[in-house]
């Protein structure tokens, strides 16, 4: 069921919420644009202008894994200030009161941590940009460490004491899946009685997945986006926008 409107909308998913045990949000790039972050998939978004570098290329050449590094710098110039927004914010508010024991998300921008959810329950599919870590060891490196480094040596990506790479803690395409979040994600998800897809297309899978698992387990489906996704006809509410305006009042709750 598509909402008429914002207010009644919000209304909706208010009851939606107060009726609810647990409830599980998984989050996009969508509830991050407001803190001035780009989503890199959308259409005119950045990858649409310039190819990802995948993580077999990373692995195979010292050229790609300083032209990794510059980027990661230039975002940092962009954006590295950034807050979190009204999303974030309500979210971590009901986890505060107990409604929400963990966040899912695909975003790598440690904005749900920024606004008060503990580390251990944010469950990042696609890692976190904000550290690096060896890809031998995965002791783990600060940013502003790799930067020095990578200045002093004229723009050349540094290596590990053990000799192995470090690179952002994310997930490249084409390296697989980190194990614990997906079965942590899958746990959460088999959890809930309220899903809430908020800011995500959905179409990057396995993570769509959760929350065709979540509804197909019982739970009831809230998908907040911008734009339609392919789960909407499932959904018991889809709330189609803008983010920051349906989670704004639930950030006093
Ligand atoms: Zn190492």
């Amino acid at each position: 069921m598509i909402a008429d409107d914002l207010q009644s909308g919000i209304a909706r998913l208010q009851d939606m919420v107060a009726k609810a045990d647990v409830v599980v949000p998984f989050t996009g790039a969508g509830i991050s644009t407001e803190c001035g972050i780009p989503d890199f998939r959308s259409p005119g978004g950045i990858w649409t202008k310039m190819r990802p570098i995948e993580f077999g290329d990373f692995l195979a050449s010292q050229e790609m894994r300083d032209e990794s590094w510059r980027r990661r710098f230039a975002m940092e110039e962009q954006f590295g200030d950034a807050k979190p927004g009204r999303g974030h914010l309500a979210l971590a508010a009901l986890y505060r009161a107990g409604k929400v024991p963990g966040v899912i998300t695909q975003n790598i921008d440690n904005l749900h941590q920024a606004s008060g959810i503990a580390s251990q329950d944010v469950v990042e599919l696609h890692g976190n940009t904000t550290y690096a870590t060896c890809l031998e060891c995965a002791k783990r490196y600060e940013l502003l460490w790799v930067k020095e480094r990578y200045a002093a040596s004229g723009g050349r990506s540094p290596d590990c004491a053990c000799g192995g790479y470090i690179k952002t803690a994310t997930v490249s395409f084409g390296q697989s899946m980190p194990e614990a979040p997906m079965q942590r994600a899958h746990d959460l998800t088999q959890s809930c009685d309220l899903f809430i897809s908020i800011g995500s297309s959905l179409v990057v899978w396995p993570a769509a997945g959760f929350p065709l698992s979540a509804k197909r387990n019982g739970a009831r489906l809230v998908i907040v986006n911008r734009d339609p996704t392919e789960f909407d006809d499932i959904a018991d509410l889809v709330l189609r926008h803008d983010i920051g305006a349906v989670f704004a009042p639930f950030i006093a709750h």
